[in-house]
């Protein structure tokens, strides 16, 4: 704790001395906790007389279109010049939400040239250490809740809007799967109550996120369990794939398969589930773990050159989506013997 005091402290000296112009960036496939925590981040600081941008990579799913903010946000790999220009002016750089720089694609190298500080907010594991300044909380369940930590800490929640509430709230219940997971701690649960002091509605951050599926994406996971699902090592493993081809059939959108690794995890005795997503340049592989026994950011580090959580990680594969399952299949067979699972 005096060592999160001293890190506020140390934040409130970058930002002071009048208004700086400031950065946001944010992890490639953006997710509800990377555009909640970025979006609330800059409110806040906007708020404080400082001027902000937010990017992301590329763009971010349509079920978080209604989130206050994100049409302000650039689009990098829609816009390149844009975002380096705005990189290469910034005085101050905030990383969100990822423990790899080269998760931000095209944005790493002007990232990487900047010299002015660049300060992480983040949760996963094994960050690198080589931010000016890093809040990095592996125990806390979302990037959106170590932002209200800091917010909390250096403007007190006050500040915080309904609409920031809604965009925090977003992240959490993303991150947690809607309060599934594990890091939910009494103290996210205040949170959360402080959230609803300053305005949130639960059922409509809840509709908005989770029940604005298209029919199209609906059927897709209809076919992914049903015709794609398949289930090795006796019951505790299993994976589902998704090639170009199979995706035009149902009409893909960006988002449409996001949450469907979690259903094989509603069988009984499952360890972990893994889907892989065909795309142009690569295979996009997704893990996920329940329970202590599969930790699927080290599995993802290993074999798919990845990262993430413990019970939620991912990586990209640069063979074929066939050849990536084999892979999958003889490293489950290898991590569950060397763990006696
Ligand atoms: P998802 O399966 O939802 O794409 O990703 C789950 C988690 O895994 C993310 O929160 C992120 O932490 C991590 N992750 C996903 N893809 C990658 C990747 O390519 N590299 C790294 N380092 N982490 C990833
Ligand atoms: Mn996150």
């Amino acid at each position: 704790m005096v060592d999160f005091l001293e890190k506020i402290e140390s934040l409130k000296g970058y930002l002071s001395g009048g208004c700086k112009n400031i950065a946001i960036v944010t992890h490639t496939n953006p997710d509800g906790d990377a555009i909640g925590s970025s979006l609330a981040w800059a409110k806040v600081l906007r708020d404080m007389g400082h001027e902000v941008h937010t990017l992301v990579p590329n763009r971010y799913p349509a079920f978080l279109d209604w989130m206050d903010g994100i049409g302000e946000m650039v689009v990098a790999k829609e816009q390149p010049e844009v975002a380096t220009e705005i990189i290469a002016a910034a005085e101050l750089v905030f990383v969100m939400d990822l423990n790899k720089i080269d998760r931000l694609d095209s944005m790493t190298e002007p990232l990487m040239a900047s010299e002015a500080p660049h300060i992480l907010i983040d949760h996963h594991l094994m960050p690198p250490d080589d931010y000016s300044l890093q809040f990095s909380y592996p125990e806390m369940c979302s990037t959106a809740f170590v932002t209200y930590k800091i917010i909390e800490a250096m403007v007190g929640t006050e500040a915080i809007t309904t609409e920031m509430a809604e965009n925090l709230y977003a992240g959490i219940m993303t991150d947690t799967g809607n309060f599934a997971f594990s890091y939910l701690t009494p103290d996210l649960m205040r949170s959360v109550a402080v959230l609803l002091e300053r305005g949130l509605e639960i059922p409509k951050v809840y509709n908005a996120v989770y029940n604005s599926y298209s029919a199209s994406r609906v059927k897709l996971l209809g076919y992914s369990l049903g015709k794609k699902m398949e289930v090795l090592a006796k019951g505790k493993a299993a994976y589902m794939s998704l090639t170009e081809k199979e995706m035009r059939r149902y009409n893909f959108q960006l988002g449409d398969s996001e949450g469907f690794v979690n259903y094989p995890l509603s069988i009984a005795g499952m360890k972990m589930s893994a889907i892989f997503i065909e795309t142009r340049k690569f295979v996009r592989v997704s893990l996920r773990s329940r329970g202590d026994e599969v930790d699927v950011n080290l599995f993802a580090r290993r074999y798919f050159g990845g990262g993430g959580h413990k019970n939620a990680a991912g990586g990209k594969s640069f063979v074929s989506i066939d050849e990536t399952i084999e892979i999958y299949k003889k490293a489950v067979i290898e991590y569950f013997k060397e763990n006696g699972i």
